[in-house]
């Protein structure tokens, strides 16, 4: 009663456009006459022609603020990722797999007496571990230990602050505790970035159903799945305690990993920006999201553009080009490298060269202390 109550009364607003949505459309409801392809297998080939730009080499030099690459403890090792880095026009990456005492100091001392000496830069990490009454101070102290040493960062804080790591007392650390305040107030005061790596994309904390943008990729990695209230929490909520966090310590320098997984929603990014003028962002493993809505995400480069900062996140060498072609081109429709990220294609967001200077090296330069300036233009 009630429905046809509805749609008679749209139906009178509408008038003869409702009679037409009523009627089947042609092919509706037809069935394939061959077994339907899965996920895995459906891979059209595109007919689209279009100018196609690749760009093995960033056009200027980059800071990779999110790098990983293997232990940097021999020659052999810091060889193999410089020569990597010199045919990609990275000048200088971050060591962002933070180390604390012997493991940092070892491979500060095996960079330093490698050719390569001014081309990485190490960050610190933190023991978070068992936090309880005391530890804010014994942490902060290894924190500037490390600084001493030469590290000239904090990070990357890894997703596990706030996603499961536990307190001494058995309960789940938040990241907004109270106990870590004067680790962040001496990170500001010693003028040192802070980057931390919060949550994971939101669909990772929904059911794995499909319309899940991420089914495929959840479907292949049982420890991405965060949609289990009584093992996690939920993504709003870790959102919610870090921007707790970040403005009770408007000192510090945070930047955001993966753009704080606000990618995909980039006026949310630009209201924090606008809010925190100590805040930045890094848009590793990301490039799907800014790929796929090039106008928007132009747009979003070019107001904050002295916030945003190039990094990669994992080191796959033949993956940064994609990373130069969606910044400096205006190529339509092309290959992105991981399909369980995404399965739309990429767009060139075309950016100016003033914009590209500042995303590639020299917002890091500016809020990391002591990475070598040779190399880069003045
Ligand atoms: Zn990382």
């Amino acid at each position: 009663m009630r429905r046809w109550f509805v749609i008679l009364v749209v139906g009178a607003l509408a008038g003869t456009a409702s009679a037409a949505a009523q009627r089947p459309r042609p092919g509706e409801g037809r069935e394939p006459e061959f077994p339907p392809p899965s996920i895995l297998e459906y891979k059209p080939r595109s007919t689209l022609v279009v100018p196609a730009h690749l760009v093995p080499r960033a056009r200027f030099p980059v800071v990779d603020f999110h790098g990983h690459p293997p232990a940097l403890v021999s020659d052999e090792a810091i060889d193999r990722v410089g020569a990597a880095m010199d045919s990609l026009n990275l000048r200088v990456m971050v060591n962002a797999s933070g180390s604390s005492g012997d493991r940092l100091t070892s491979q500060i001392a095996a960079v330093r007496a490698s050719r390569y000496r001014d081309r990485f830069v190490m960050f610190t990490t933190l023991n978070l571990r068992d936090v309880g009454p005391g530890s804010g101070a014994r942490i902060a102290a290894q924190l500037e230990a490390d600084i001493r040493a030469g590290a000239v960062g904090v990070g990357e804080i890894g997703k596990g602050f706030g996603l499961s790591a536990r307190k001494a007392d058995g309960t789940r650390l938040k990241l907004d505790d109270p106990e870590l305040d004067p680790v962040w107030e001496t990170a500001a005061r010693l003028k040192i970035p802070v980057f931390i790596h919060v949550a994971d994309p939101a669909e990772f904390f929904q059911p794995i159903d499909f319309q899940n943008e991420r089914w495929l990729e959840l479907a292949l990695f049982s420890n991405r799945r965060y949609n289990d209230p009584s093992s996690f929490p939920a993504f709003e909520d870790l959102m919610a305690e870090r921007d707790r966090l970040l403005a009770r310590h408007p000192r510090t320098t945070w930047v955001l990993a993966h753009l704080g997984w606000h990618a995909n929603d980039l006026a949310r990014l630009g209201k924090m920006f606008d809010r925190m003028p100590n805040l930045y962002a890094e848009v590793g493993a990301i490039l799907y999201d800014l790929g796929r809505q090039p106008r928007t995400a132009h747009e979003f480069f070019i107001k904050y553009q002295d916030r945003l900062l190039f990094g990669k996140d994992s080191f796959q060498p033949d993956e940064y080009p994609y990373y130069w072609r969606v910044f400096e081109t205006n190529d339509e429709y092309f290959d992105y490298y991981r399909d369980y990220h995404a399965f739309w294609k990429l767009y060139g967001m075309g950016l100016p060269d003033s914009v590209l200077k500042k995303v590639y090296y020299d917002n890091a330069l500016k809020i990391v202390p002591g990475i070598p300036r040779d190399g880069f233009p003045k």
